[in-house]
């Protein structure tokens, strides 16, 4: 290390500056090592960035909970988070979990670093760390009960400085409301975000992308030039006569590289959060760890396995990055591709179908059933709801469901003034099978999953037809392609089911799941005399 020659003094300083020298310099002891720089070169940079918020999205096993409690520990003990920390986890189980098994030894395996400032509190989940706490909490919701979240009592009157997510991935976005309340005392009001990715466009990916965007930049001994591994693997990974992989420099090709020789580089450095990226890619071999062979990745690039689900865990686990096959989330193009020639219709003739959901603005989705599959005849955003009355005349609705949430009197209001026409939908995701409608209450309610699967076919196998090409039907495909399918478990019973999760702004897609229910239901579908 170039600090041997520092004395005490500059380095007491530059431990209480700086957690990862701090780390270093102590010699923490962790489970199964001290805390090294061999086969971790990444990791200085991103516990010890200056900048105030920071992400890191991130490989399976890529130290990013020890590097990020290392640096609330820090933290606390410098007083550079004076009140604390609030370090979240997703579920319960993981919070007892690591207090037990990871926290606990740090404590006793390094008392003068550490141990020696905790104050012990009879609770393993919360630790006074000098003059400031260190709370281990939950990040999951209590109950999610039709997008109204009751508040949970975890994060409840806890006043700190920093706030970390650790498998962000996992936690409801509305924890972060709540979380960031815990840091209105707060001159600081730092925030951290780790997780494996699961989905684009999504959760750290997200967070990720309005980040500084560094990436490790790894550099060629022969050409001098650099090489980042995560963004490049297709040019860098070579593949030997005898099936060895190497990883090659991507601009000469004619040196191997090494991820230790690397540095982190900001794409976008003028950005206020740091965000950082690996991947199994850098991942080389340590001498307690079994590093990655860049075979298997190349393998796993190159072939495939079919299962989807071993698809998705690479990509999310060795690659670091969010995936989704492509059958769980509608593309833009997919959507355009079900334009047809004619224009936004003002008025039909009937029996149409009409979805209605409710955001800032209302978003309207009008068809019915034609000879040659499903036809949607009007999309569009109102502001007020008796502007929905007239659409009810105009296109001779017959069947229209309204989301229920979060405006539930004007959308009752709009139902008792076409009865038997209007139905407010409530989701159960215990209800399996079709719709079940209730006249006299007005509702109809379904499974969220199943009734989003139902739309989702209209577009993936082209059973629906939309108006031609223009700026609402583009604004329309926007909100389709914001929704994706996966597999969620549930922290407390471990089971698993498909959601449909949000990307982005979706209020067409779920006018548009609201169109298909009433159409798939629509009462004497084209033979209204005949009822
Ligand atoms: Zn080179």
């Amino acid at each position: 290390m170039e600090n041997q020659a520092a004395t005490h003094s500059d380095l007491d300083q530059l431990m209480a500056y700086d957690s990862w020298h701090w780390a270093y310099w102590s010699s923490i002891r962790l489970q199964k090592s001290n805390f090294a720089l061999d086969g971790f070169e990444w990791l200085p940079g991103i516990i010890r960035t200056p900048k105030r918020d920071k992400c890191y999205k991130k490989a399976s096993q890529m130290a990013g909970t020890e590097g990020f409690v290392i640096d609330s520990l820090h933290g606390c003990i410098t007083r550079k988070y004076p009140l604390g920390v609030l370090y979240l986890f997703p579920s319960k189980d993981t919070v007892t979990d690591f207090s037990a098994s990871r926290f606990k030894p740090l404590i006793t395996d390094n008392h003068e670093a550490i141990g020696q400032h905790v104050r012990d509190t009879d609770r393993s989940n919360l630790k006074q760390i000098g003059q400031g706490f260190l709370y281990f909490r939950s990040g999951a919701l209590s109950k999610i009960v039709q997008g109204q979240h009751k508040t949970s009592a975890q994060l409840v009157a806890i006043p700190v400085d920093a706030v970390v997510y650790d498998e962000w991935d996992l936690m409801s976005p509305a924890t972060r409301e709540l979380a960031v309340r815990r840091m209105e005392q707060s001159n600081i009001q730092a925030e951290a975000f780790l997780s494996n990715p699961t989905l684009p466009d999504y959760g750290i990916e997200s967070v990720y992308a309005k980040s500084d965007m560094s990436v490790w930049m790894i550099k060629c001994d022969k050409c001098g030039g650099y090489t980042c591994l995560e963004l490049e693997y297709e040019k860098a990974l070579h593949r030997l006569p005898n099936g060895k992989v190497l990883r090659l420099c991507a601009r000469c090709r004619d040196r191997e590289i090494y991820p230790r020789n690397g540095l982190w580089d900001a794409r976008h450095p003028d950005r206020a959060m740091a965000g950082f990226w690996i991947s199994h890619l850098c991942n080389y071999k340590t001498d307690f760890r079994q590093g990655t062979d860049p075979a298997h990745i190349l393998d796993m690039i190159e072939n495939p396995p079919r299962e989807s689900y071993k698809v998705t865990h690479f990509w999310n686990m060795d690659m670091g990055m969010g995936h989704v096959s492509v059958r769980d989330r509608l593309s833009y193009q997919q959507v355009l591709d079900r334009c047809g020639d004619y224009g936004m219709e003002n008025r039909d003739p009937g029996p149409c179908s009409m979805g209605v959901d409710q955001g800032n603005d209302i978003n309207v989705v009008i068809g019915k059933k034609a000879f040659a599959g499903d036809k949607v005849v009007h999309i569009g955003t109102y502001i007020d709801w008796t502007e929905l009355d007239n659409l009810m005349k105009d296109f001779k609705v017959s069947r229209c469901v309204v989301d229920a949430l979060p405006e539930t009197r004007n959308a009752r209001a709009f139902a008792g003034r076409f009865p038997g026409k209007v139905y407010l939908n409530y989701y159960n995701e215990h209800q399996k099978g079709s719709y079940s409608w209730n006249e006299k209450e007005h509702t109809v309610s379904c499974n969220r999953t199943e009734s989003l699967d139902s739309s989702h076919r209209e577009i993936m196998e082209e059973a629906v037809i939309l108006p031609k090409q223009c700026e609402v039907i583009e604004e329309f495909a926007k909100h389709m392609r914001n929704t994706a399918k996966r597999l969620e478990e549930d922290p407390e019973t471990g089971s698993q089911r498909y959601v449909y999760v949000k990307l982005g702004t979706d209020h067409f897609r779920h006018a548009f799941n609201y169109f298909v229910m009433g159409l798939q239901n629509m009462p004497n579908l084209l033979f209204p005399g005949l009822a």
